[in-house]
């Protein structure tokens, strides 16, 4: 994945010419300060570049064209320090194809008490300034994030690193690829939906290959790329004895090793994003991919299951967001629930396929039957996940728009262990609670494939869902189920 630092904001102050020269270039100084500020904070992770003050409605347009086109650009962030009569703003902010923030901060954090006078007064109005460039902006129903507050306080960073992560996962999407293998699951309906309309909305293109494709590939794999892989597995996991060199499984480790390697090979020379795959179309391959999804995930590839291209989509975007975070993001299914009273809880695992960069200390690597898709037993990263708050994130289709929908989880450390079961799994208890939390997932059509993310929280998926003009629902801490009805009542009535 790209380091962020390669992507850019750009900071762009609104003034205007009735100040006269000595006011703006204290307006260039000051933004130039701030702007600089931002940029070398720690918290925010692309670049903030200066761009000079503009002051005419051509500047603006220009200066928006040129963001518009420039591919490091993810976004931009506006101030106005002064007043900007914000008609100038339409033309230009009517091209804007990337995302906004509305900065509202202002350059002094205290009033000068004893020496503020008129001069202060006609430099320091974005009080009022930026309440004219926030009119002109829902005048014309712009999408966009608002911060206010003084710009070296943290929270005011924090959001700008919130939203500056969204701005960069969007950006990523624009243009990928992402490859299914296989159709959907037979009658499954959540993971189908409007592959053209996704690509209209969010840009990134869904397209299949016969799994024949990706078998040719796995069979040009080298012994040599395979005895180091298999080095790999058993320095890096606590690997089953059978899976040992020498011992009577380790002919399916190397077919799953081989699997792995064929996958990233193939992924690579297509400049995939992600994949999907689904176990009733395995022609050819020996097993069901386990660990080698569990490890192309960890590597950034977004992944679902059965056809999932929209959950593939959205781990994608949500390991973007996630660069350098601590903690991991993982495809994730709702799978069995505990129902003992005051202490109710979700199993949430997938056949294989849970990203290692949630695992809580090193993994087994295992071999088990599986049960379904007629294949042989599949190798697989076995662990447990660690305590913490987290969220699952659902993207459905619902026919006339897309629909993210978020919960809030607080995920448990495991009660018991849990000898029999060969799956990678997390424990998690649903805010506001179990009843509430699981009915109003199902009220909203949450899909049963997720993205478990331990180190995003609502916001960067809220201003993710703004950027790419979904429906935002969330079940929180807050979530009270006659609101919630009534929110989803209310938003069917709302376009997007
Ligand atoms: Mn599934």
């Amino acid at each position: 994945m790209k380091d962020l630092k390669e992507l850019e904001v750009w900071f762009i102050t609104g003034s205007q010419h009735l100040y006269g020269e000595e006011t703006l270039k204290l307006v260039a100084d000051h933004s130039m300060e701030i702007a600089q500020s931002l940029d070398k904070d720690g918290k925010i992770p692309v670049k903030v570049v200066f761009k000079p003050t503009v002051t005419t409605p051509d500047k603006i347009y220009e200066l928006i064209q040129q963001a518009n086109s420039d591919s490091n650009c993810v976004g931009i962030i506006a101030w106005m320090h002064t007043f900007s009569p914000a008609k100038m703003w339409i033309r230009g902010l009517n091209i804007l194809n990337k995302p906004l923030l509305h900065l509202h901060t202002q350059f002094n954090r205290d009033i000068p008490w004893s020496e503020i006078d008129m001069n202060f007064m006609n430099l320091n109005q974005s009080a009022h300034g930026d309440r004219e460039f926030g009119f002109i902006a829902s005048r014309m129903r712009l999408k966009r994030k608002v911060v206010t507050g003084y710009w070296k306080d943290d929270s005011v960073l924090e959001q700008i690193n919130t939203w500056s992560r969204a701005a960069a996962a969007w950006n990523d999407w624009q243009g990928a690829k992402f490859v299914r293998f296989g159709d959907n699951m037979r009658q499954v309906a959540v993971t189908e939906g409007d592959k053209v309309e996704a690509e209209m909305q969010f840009g990134y293109s869904v397209n299949t290959h016969g799994v024949g494709d990706l078998v040719e590939t796995i069979n040009k794999v080298s012994e040599e790329d395979l005895d180091a892989l298999c080095e790999e597995y058993a320095a890096n996991y606590v690997l089953a004895d059978s899976l040992k060199k020498g011992n009577e499984r380790h002919a399916s480790l190397r077919d799953a090793a081989k699997i792995e390697i064929g996958l990233r090979t193939f992924l690579k020379e297509g400049n995939y994003k992600g994949f999907t795959d689904t176990f009733e179309d395995l022609h050819g391959l020996q097993q069901l991919p386990g660990i080698a999804v569990q490890r192309l995930m960890a590597e950034g590839y977004g992944f679902g299951a059965e056809g999932d291209w929209k959950t593939a989509a959205l781990v994608r975007a949500m390991k973007v967001m996630a660069t350098g975070l601590k903690g991991g993001n993982s495809f994730m299914e709702d799978y069995t629930y505990h129902f003992e009273p005051n202490n109710k809880m979700v199993l949430g695992a997938h056949m294989l396929e849970i990203c290692e960069s949630i695992a809580d200390g090193k993994p087994s690597c295992e071999i088990h039957p599986l049960g379904i898709g007629g294949k042989e037993d599949p190798v697989r990263l076995v662990f447990d996940v660690a305590a913490g708050p987290a969220l699952n994130a659902s993207i459905i289709d619902m026919g006339n728009r897309f629909r993210l929908l978020v919960n809030e989880v607080e995920a448990i450390k495991p009660p018991h262990p849990l000898p029999n079961l060969p799956v990678a799994r997390v424990l998690w208890k649903p805010y506001p609670d179990m009843q509430s939390g699981c009915t109003a997932w199902i009220l909203a059509g949450g899909a049963h494939h997720t993205c478990y993310s331990q180190n995003l929280n609502r916001e960067y998926l809220e201003d993710f869902a703004t950027i790419a003009g979904l429906e935002f629902i969330l079940i929180s801490k807050q979530t009270n189920m006659y609101d919630f009805k009534n929110e989803l009542r209310w938003n069917e009535l709302s376009t997007r």
